[in-house]
């Protein structure tokens, strides 16, 4: 089993990622987080809102909606311009995505393609009761453009001064027709998104450079080996119409080196197009009495990829184990509570008073089934960084023995100081 299969394969045994509609025999490209993968996903959004919005005093957190007014499609070109051309294999009848293919032949079989054939990546609802052209909406496709739409409100509310930055995290939709590796590619995903407003004036090559440098931090803080990012600038050719600079930010997966993140200078393309379709006013008036439409930096952070990333880069094969060593503040449970054996109601007893007490503060499970041996397996193999175990001695001197995933080292501790020295360990960021 090559790494891919042997991280799809832990994700579903272990309650982390299900494939999409399971028992009716899947939906191409969805997947549904199970209690363990969710706990992750949170733990990722958590310290992604942490860093980028509540340990900074310039950017500000929003949640708009997944439906928006059908004109701020127009008005941002995706009903135009999101479209991607699909082939189809004469011979094997695999479709592609004609910008993803290396060449004119099919990678699966050799065969000829179809004629191309242009196909949009929104997904159409409708509004109301009549299905027709005035009633349609589009699921977005992009969280960015909901912060657009809202820049005129955060400016009235909080008067920020620039440069400052808007946050939202939320789910995305795209009619994606290409099949994905795992979780790279979905339907619908979360996206971590900042539009950074600056002056058209300042500097932004260097405002640019520093959020390349804030999503790198990001990444090694995630447990991210450097050498496996890249950072490649897009050609002229490549860069969208509204784009100055982009920058992917790309991960070598088992798969090939293909895009993580991306950062754009998005100009004030946005701005420019919402306040013409629109016809509010979106300049912005400094201090000093001059007004302009602001220029944006956009750092776009997909959450699939992110824990994709996450968990490849923890999964570790061991002589005798599997472990995912992931960061403690993003391990699904942060420490697993056992009685040293199952069949004595006063450790029992014990051990449940200590796993109740933490959990109103934790996330903790409890684990009675088996011997020691496999509950320390199965708490590797899903990256909980410390496990208690209540034993004789503990009826004694109300100590516990507290395992280290990582050292697999243990050592004695008052039940009194457990939570305490959680919380030291886990405090800070990543
Ligand atoms: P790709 O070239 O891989 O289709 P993109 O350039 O269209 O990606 P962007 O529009 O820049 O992607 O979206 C920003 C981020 O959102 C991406 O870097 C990625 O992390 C994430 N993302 C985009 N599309 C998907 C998808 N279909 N599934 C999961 N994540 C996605």
């Amino acid at each position: 089993m090559d790494l891919m299969e042997k991280i799809v394969s832990l994700c579903k045994r272990r309650g982390f990622v299900y494939p999409g509609s399971d028992i009716y025999g899947g939906l191409a490209n969805t997947w549904d987080y199970g209690p363990l993968g969710t706990e992750l996903k949170n733990n990722i959004r958590d310290c992604w809102w942490k860093k980028f919005v509540h340990e900074r005093e310039d950017i500000y957190g929003i949640d708009g909606g997944i439906l928006l007014h059908p004109k701020v499609w127009e008005a941002s070109g995706h009903v135009a311009n999101f479209n991607d051309t699909l082939v189809e294999c004469k011979q094997c009848h695999h479709r592609f995505r004609l910008d993803q293919l290396e060449s004119k032949k099919c990678p699966d079989c050799g065969g000829e393609f179809t004629e191309g054939k242009k196909f949009s990546g929104l997904f159409k609802t409708f509004i109301g009761p009549t299905e027709d052209k005035t009633s349609v909406a589009y699921l977005r496709p992009e969280t960015a453009q909901a912060i657009f739409i809202n820049f005129r409100n955060i400016v009235d509310s909080f008067h920020p001064k620039l440069p400052f930055g808007i946050a939202q995290i939320g789910k995305a939709f795209r009619n994606e027709i290409t099949a994905g590796n795992f979780i790279f590619r979905d339907l619908e995903f979360e996206q971590m998104e900042i539009e950074y407003f600056i002056s058209p004036d300042a500097d932004w090559q260097k405002i640019f450079t520093n959020w390349q440098e804030e999503m790198k931090k990001w990444l090694l803080g995630l447990g991210v080996e450097e050498k496996k990012l890249r950072f490649r600038e897009h050609g002229e050719n490549e860069r969208s119409h509204y784009s100055k600079k982009t920058v992917d930010v790309e991960y070598d997966y088992p798969f090939g080196i293909k895009e993580l993140y991306g950062l754009a200078y998005r100009t004030d393309y946005d701005l420019r197009q919402h306040q013409a379709a629109s016809g509010v006013d979106l300049n912005y008036l400094t201090e000093e009495g001059k007004k302009f439409i602001p220029h944006v930096i956009e750092p776009s952070f997909g959450m699939p990829r992110t824990f994709l990333v996450v968990l490849l880069e923890s999964y570790f094969e061991e002589e005798k184990r599997v472990v995912l060593r992931l960061k403690p503040k993003l391990a699904p449970y942060k420490v697993a509570v056992f009685p040293l054996v199952a069949n004595r109601q006063e450790l029992i007893k014990k051990a449940r008073e200590i796993f109740l007490s933490l959990k109103s503060e934790l996330a903790v499970t409890f684990d009675d089934r088996g011997n020691i041996g496999k509950r320390y397996y199965s708490q590797d193999e899903i990256g909980t960084p410390w496990c208690v175990t209540v034993d004789y001695q503990t009826l004694e001197d109300d100590t516990v023995t507290v395992r280290d995933r990582d050292t697999t080292k243990q050592e004695r501790l008052p039940v009194d100081k457990l939570l305490e020295y959680f919380q030291n360990l886990l405090r800070g960021s990543l």
